[in-house]
């Protein structure tokens, strides 16, 4: 697995939150989630390659900035839940960034409707979770709209479910998606993403 770096939570970076894209051109935003999916939806409407929006906005401000950064895959989530300081947003913008990339790739297969509905029940009951939009609508507004257009891609209709606090993920999405089990991180017996 190669490094993926992400920047620490809470800590406001400095010269602002900006990627550099490839034609020079600036993308600013009021958060990294916003960033993330600004880019996202600047190539999807330039028709340009996906590429990966989160790990690249990330890898370049951290190679700018590396004190500010840290390994985001070399982290286990506890069962607890604690991932102190980096936010939810910008964790759930990587993951709905690289799922609308591999959406528009074709590369993010469904599973079955009545699969998708027993995840939908054990997610409902679960205590990990939590509102990624919070109270930031500016920084989550496009994030949101990114969202929608993957939800769209994928056939997907919402549930009502929301973020999980463990993985990072927007369950609403990925209760549709054929995934991998995450043993990256330490999830509780009932997670139908938990290694069995
Ligand atoms: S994905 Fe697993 S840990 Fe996360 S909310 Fe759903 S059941 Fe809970």
């Amino acid at each position: 697995m190669s490094v993926m770096l992400a920047p620490k939570g809470g800590l406001a970076p400095p010269g602002g939150y900006v990627f550099i894209a490839g034609n020079g051109r600036r993308v600013v935003g009021s958060s990294w989630a916003q960033v993330i999916s600004r880019v996202t939806e600047q190539r999807a409407l330039n028709k340009q390659p996906p590429g990966e929006p989160a790990r690249e906005v990330y890898a370049q401000f951290c190679a700018r900035s590396p004190t500010h950064c840290y390994q985001a895959n070399r982290v286990v989530v506890s069962v607890a839940g604690q991932h102190a300081g980096h936010a939810l947003v910008n964790r759930v913008a990587g993951w709905i960034a690289g799922m609308f990339a591999a959406l528009y790739r074709g590369k993010a297969p469904l599973v079955e409707r009545n699969l998708v509905d027993a995840r939908v029940r054990v997610c409902r009951n679960c205590a990990y979770q939590e509102d990624w939009r919070g109270n930031c609508v500016g920084c989550s507004a496009s994030l949101v709209g990114v969202w929608k257009k993957a939800m769209k891609k994928a056939g997907a209709k919402t549930n009502g479910l929301r973020g999980c606090r463990l993985l990072g993920e927007d369950t609403d999405l990925s209760v549709w998606l054929e995934l991998p089990p995450r043993n990256d991180v330490v999830l509780p017996k009932h997670c139908w993403r938990a290694t069995s």
